[in-house]
């Protein structure tokens, strides 16, 4: 059976063109990029370039504000960790989201062990963190506010230029989580005012284990990887060569294609949720309606649990997920969820259905049929349905 993948807010396959262009870097081209001869050489100058490409895209002025990571979560890690410690002299406050990723979540908590202040916002309902709120949680003790550009779990896309307008009118830095946005909308460093900046190769048909953190010149950062002088001698370690090559052409396919894929995957993303909604009763949508990545719907189905929904949907071949990956095993509902108010039942039936740029009307056709048999099996056999449709017959 024809698998069907909705699930590109986890990961993407790699696009062939990007296996390409990093195949030579594992076998011919193989130097080392700190050595001084002509292979080394070689591989530093594919480095460069790959820089050079990544800085334009992202409207970086200079390369140098392009550092090459092992993975998003290192970036996020290095830009929080990073200013917490070179500006601990300036303050110890940081002011972040209750939506974050975990990468960021957990850094802040435990620079919370290290005596650092941290002061995780509220969302509404949708999603969304008030630009007031931002401004009214910055003290003289702020360094840094470190706020998602698109949440992976509802796909809200946060008012970061608003933002950065108040974060920068008081001088304090802002880092933005841009794992989800980088390679599906437009994405310009400058254009956010944004100081630093976190992307990962896998989420834009790139490889695994690469990530970029875009730093503004003139911010300054404690390393997290002590050793060589690699990357501006913020992260010791020999460069992934064939990844950073692998990274910089899938990002750069990735904005060649924007124009083209944005609007579509827009429109299968409102034909999926509105055939939802037609086709399915008791369905709430989670995130914005409309400030939302194109790719992403986020539903919560009253009275079934949505891991059942996943593991019968995984048997018809389509592959989604509940919103956060599970990864204790522990079926502990989404934090994002929660902080937008969810109740704790609703927020246990939710699905995510992420769409990559190959999929088709048809096989989102065939998922809504499944969907549809699934949900009614379930609710034939959940008591809380029963009971709730026991309640209107009285
Ligand atoms: C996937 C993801 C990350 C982590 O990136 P990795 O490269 O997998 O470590 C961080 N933030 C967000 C919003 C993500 O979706």
């Amino acid at each position: 059976m024809e698998r069907i993948y909705l699930d590109h807010a986890a990961t993407t396959p790699v696009d062939p063109r990007v296996v390409e262009a990093m195949l030579p870097y594992f076998t011919a081209n193989f130097g080392n990029p700190s050595s001084i001869y002509q292979e080394g050489r070689a591989a530093k100058k594919a480095i460069e370039e790959s820089r050079e490409k990544v800085a334009e895209i992202l409207g970086a002025a200079d390369t140098r504000e392009i550092i090459f990571t092992g993975s998003g979560s290192e970036a996020d890690n290095l830009a929080i960790t990073g200013v917490a410690w070179a500006y601990r002299k300036k303050g110890n406050h940081i002011i972040t989201s209750a939506i974050e990723h975990p990468a960021v979540l957990e850094t802040c908590k435990e620079l919370e062990k290290h005596g650092f202040a941290v002061t995780y916002l509220p969302v509404d309902e949708y999603g969304l963190v008030a630009p007031e709120a931002v401004r009214d949680a910055i003290t003289d003790r702020t360094i840094l506010v470190s706020l998602m550009h698109a949440n992976n779990e509802v796909g809200t896309i946060q008012p970061i230029a608003e933002i950065s307008k108040i974060v920068r009118a008081k001088g304090v830095l802002l880092h933005t989580d841009a794992v989800q946005t980088a390679g599906s909308i437009p994405l310009q460093a400058d254009e956010l005012g944004v100081d630093l900046l976190s992307l990962s190769a896998h989420k834009f048909y790139g490889p695994k284990g690469v990530g970029v953190l875009y730093a503004k010149k003139g911010t300054r950062l404690h390393r997290l990887i002590h050793g060589g002088a690699q990357e501006g001698r913020l992260r010791a370690g020999t460069e992934n060569v064939a990844g950073i090559v692998g990274l910089a052409k899938a990002l750069e396919l990735a904005a060649a294609g924007l124009e083209e894929t944005v609007p579509r995957l827009a429109e299968l993303r409102d034909y999926f949720i509105n055939k939802i909604f037609s086709r399915i009763d008791h369905v709430k949508l989670n995130g914005h309606p409309t400030r939302r990545l194109p790719g992403n719907i986020n539903v919560s189905f009253e009275f079934v649990e949505g891991e059942s929904i996943l593991l019968n949907l995984d048997l018809e071949g389509i592959a989604a997920s509940s919103g956060s990956a599970c990864t204790s095993g522990a079926l502990e509902p989404s934090h994002v969820l929660l902080a937008m108010g969810l109740p704790h039942e609703t927020a246990h039936g939710s699905v995510r259905f992420t769409i990559g740029k190959d999929n088709t009307k048809e096989q989102l056709d065939y998922v809504l049929g499944v969907l549809e048999e699934t949900i009614a099996r379930l609710r034939a056999i959940s008591p809380l349905y029963r009971e709730q449709r026991g309640r209107k017959e009285k």
